[in-house]
Parts: C-alpha cells; structure tokens; sequence
C-alpha cells in the first residue's frame, strides 16, 4: 500500500474499526494518528509538532528514524529478513556480543525475546531452573510486563485484574524516601531499614525456597525510584548469602536511559540476569532478552533450556540493535544523558520546584526523571489518589492537556509526570520543554495549597 495517500481520517477510522488497543477500553479512547517523526519530535497530520518527554513508552532512547539504524534495518532486510533461531547468524552473534561487551562485570552470554515481559518470564525460569527452588521475591512499584507470570512480579495495580496470579511471588517493599514505608528520615536510614526488611523477608519465606530476587534498579514507571547508595550492593550481598539468584529488569534503566549502559552500572553493582528491551534498539524493531552469568549459563550446559521463542534473535531486530549500540557509542549518547541530567534537566526541575507548590519532589539521573505533585508539601498529599482513574485524575489529566496543547508530550502516571526525553535530545529542546511544563504546572497549582 502506499500509505502516503491516507489522510488523518481514514487513519482514525481503520483504528476505531478494526484496532484492538492496549490497557483501554475500546469505546473511551481516540489514539491521535501521527504523520511523521524525527529526532524529539513528532508530528499530527495538521503539522503540529510535539516535543516528544516520554521517549514514546520510554524506549526511544536514541530519537526518531536515527539514520544509522534506519539504514541497518534497511540493509538487513534487503540480505536476510528473517532466519530461525535454531541457526547461527552473524547480525544476531554480534549483537550478543556487542551486549555482553556493555554488559558488567562478567555478564556473557544473551537469550533474545520480542520485548520485556518475555525476558523477565526467561529470566526467572532460569533462575528457577538454575536454584531448583521454586519462589521468586518482587516490589511493590514494580512493573515488569503484561505476560501471565511478568504480571504477578508486577507490583502495582495492573496486577489486579489478572488475580489470583500465579502461585510463588511474594512482594517487598524497595527503597522510597520521600514515601517511606520505614518511616525513615534519611537515605542511610531508608537504605538500613529496606533491607533489613528484605532480610527479614527472606528469613521468614525461607531462603532455600527463593530462586530469584528481581528488581528495577532505578524503579521506572511507579515513580523514578533511584535507591540509595548502598542498598543495590546490600541486596547482592543478601543473594550471595543464599544462593538466590539476583535479576536486574534494566527493560526501561538500560541502554543509556540512566547516562549509564545500565543503571546498576551507577553503583558497581553485578546481577546474576539483567533483563533488556527498549532502549538496546529504542525499540525500531521490537527486541528484549536475558543477559547470563557465566554460572547461571552453565546450568544449561548439558541439559537443555527449556524455553524458545519463533523469533528469538530475528535479524531485523538484530541488525537494528547492532547499529543503535554502535551509533549510541560513536555519538557519546551515553554521556550527553549523564550531562543532560546533571546540568539540564535536575537543575531545571529544582527551579520549577521552587515556584510551583504542586511539586512535592523531584527525582532522577540520566534523562531519567519525575515530578512528584501533591496538594500540600507539609502532608504530603498526593495531587490525585492512588490509582485515581476518571474524575478523580482531573487534575493530572488537565495539567497533561495543557501541555499536549502547548506542544509538549508528557509522560503522566498517577499523581506524578515524568521527564524522560530521548537521551539524544538537545539541551535548548530540553529547554523549551521545561517551559511547557513552567506554564502547564500552572494548572496543577491551582489544586495544591500554596
Ligand atoms: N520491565 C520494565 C521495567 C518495564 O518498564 C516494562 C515496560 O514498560 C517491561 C518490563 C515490559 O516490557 P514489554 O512491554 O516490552 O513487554
């Protein structure tokens, strides 16, 4: 077909005839057509261009149609589309051997899937397989994917419709200061009592029953949780204890979004399975998969793994990861996120917080951020309830509205928006985004105490 004939509503009416889409019910939604995109934009078919701070669903790490990995793709297509996994492929080999290369410590060896739910499902039937032990250990503000088992390590309301989930997950509560399940007043105390907490947890569920401890390093889309220095490392040292095995779901973290290639890379930290998608190809062709300690790869030495998938490795996906990793190192992508982050958009925020009395607090690294809103900064209250959902999200929605209408695309989830740009974005893009949001935060303050 050539889709340069299809206007904006033949566009809107194939979606609303014939596209199921997700987390939505169907007759409440109208998914704005999108024409074009490029770098941290994109545009509707009335050319309005919006400056794109959700990275799409956080995965965009290196912009729209990056020409390096267009032409890969592109290229890959033209020579070999697609090939079973069972087959050695060279787009496939080194793009494993590209990860493992800024994998850390001695992380070797990659199982390809579609996406992150996959991986994270992959990972824990390895270290499931790997213990022999039959439970895994998750966070509450956790989201680890939509598949039956990536939904039960899910700590937060998308869980709910899908229970009683499967049997074996038992949920914890991380590091969160400013929300303090501890009642703690420091990072060191927060830092302590969380994982005094996990010990205890670990004690009382029984060590010798727990495969796996799986986390996101820095807590994605339950608020831009980056924990305290000290606890990462507390926590493998509780698995190394016990012979659990430590999963890292970098899915949203990894692959620049922290200025870092992961984000335990911030604190030295070497898990036993990192788990990947979105930002290894910023999601061109859609790509996750498990990263394998030596130890854990060698349980799969002479017995097979049991798990597959028709697509695992598939070159496309490959070729694209090859060429956005490639590209995120020549064009220090990695870099330009650590400093955007330290000189853009945290001292930014810090200078919105002082004007706005919505925001409770301000978070992040990389281009990695969030805004916490609430009505009062004494209590604490949170600007929408937890989970709130029609009238009760009005003044999230509305603030959200009023920087759609200013040309911003903001990433909005509870009571907090965050502010996660592409890592390639540049810093007076940046900066007319922060703009948008000075006069949208407007709105959000008339709900909050001031
Ligand atoms: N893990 C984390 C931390 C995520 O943020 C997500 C998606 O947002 C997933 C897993 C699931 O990935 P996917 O949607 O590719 O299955």
């Amino acid at each position: 077909a050539d889709f340069t004939s299809y206007d904006e509503a033949t566009v809107r009416k194939l979606d609303r005839q014939h596209v199921f889409h997700s987390w939505s019910a169907q007759d409440l939604i109208d998914p704005m057509p999108i024409a074009r995109a490029e770098g941290s934009h994109f545009w509707d078919y009335d050319g309005k261009r919006y400056l794109d701070f959700s990275s799409q669903l956080v995965n965009l790490n290196i912009g729209h149609q990056h020409p390096k990995v267009v032409k890969a793709i592109q290229e890959q297509a033209g020579r070999l589309a697609t090939v079973a996994p069972g087959f050695a492929n060279d787009a496939r080999g080194e793009a494993a051997r590209l990860i493992a290369e800024v994998a850390p410590g001695d992380l070797d060896t990659v199982f390809f899937t579609n996406g992150g739910a996959e991986a994270n499902e992959n990972a824990v039937r390895m270290a499931r397989l790997h213990t022999g032990r039959p439970k895994v250990l998750a966070a509450y503000r956790s989201y680890h994917g939509s598949t039956a088992g990536a939904i039960t390590l899910t700590g937060e309301p998308r869980r709910w419709p899908s229970e009683p989930a499967q049997p074996g997950v038992v949920h914890f509560w991380g590091p969160y200061l400013y929300r303090s399940a501890f009642h703690a007043e420091t990072e060191e105390q927060e830092c302590e009592r969380a994982l005094a907490h996990l010990r205890d947890m670990v004690t009382v569920e029984g060590p010798h029953t727990i495969a796996a401890i799986i986390l996101e390093p820095v807590v994605g889309t339950n608020g831009i949780l980056v924990p305290p220095d000290g606890y990462l490392q507390g926590v493998r040292d509780l698995c190394d204890e016990h012979g659990i095995v430590l999963i890292a779901d970098e899915v949203m973290s990894g692959f620049g979004r922290c200025g870092e290639w992961f984000a335990v890379d911030a604190w030295d930290v070497v898990p036993d399975l990192i788990t990947f998608a979105k930002g290894v190809n910023s999601g061109y062709v859609p790509l996750g998969g498990v990263i394998i300690s030596p130890a854990v790869r060698d349980s799969f030495g002479e017995r097979a793994y049991p798990g597959g998938l028709t697509y695992s490795g598939h070159p496309l996906a490959c070729a694209s990861a090859v060429a956005a990793i490639t590209a995120m190192r020549e064009e220090q992508v990695l870099e330009h996120a650590a400093a955007l982050g330290q000189d853009v958009i945290g001292p930014g925020l810090r200078e919105l917080a002082e004007k706005h009395p919505s925001i409770g607090e301000v978070r992040g690294l990389g281009a990695f951020w969030a805004i916490e809103l609430v009505r009062d900064r004494e209590t604490r209250e949170p600007l929408v309830p937890f989970n709130a959902g029609g009238a009760d999200a009005a003044p999230m929605t509305e603030f959200a509205a009023a920087c759609r209408e200013r040309g911003l695309w903001p990433f909005v989830h509870f009571n907090r928006t965050h502010v996660v740009p592409p890592c390639t974005t540049r810093e007076e893009e940046l900066r007319e985004g922060l703009a948008i949001l000075d006069e949208a935060l407007g709105v959000a303050d008339r709900y909050a105490q001031s």
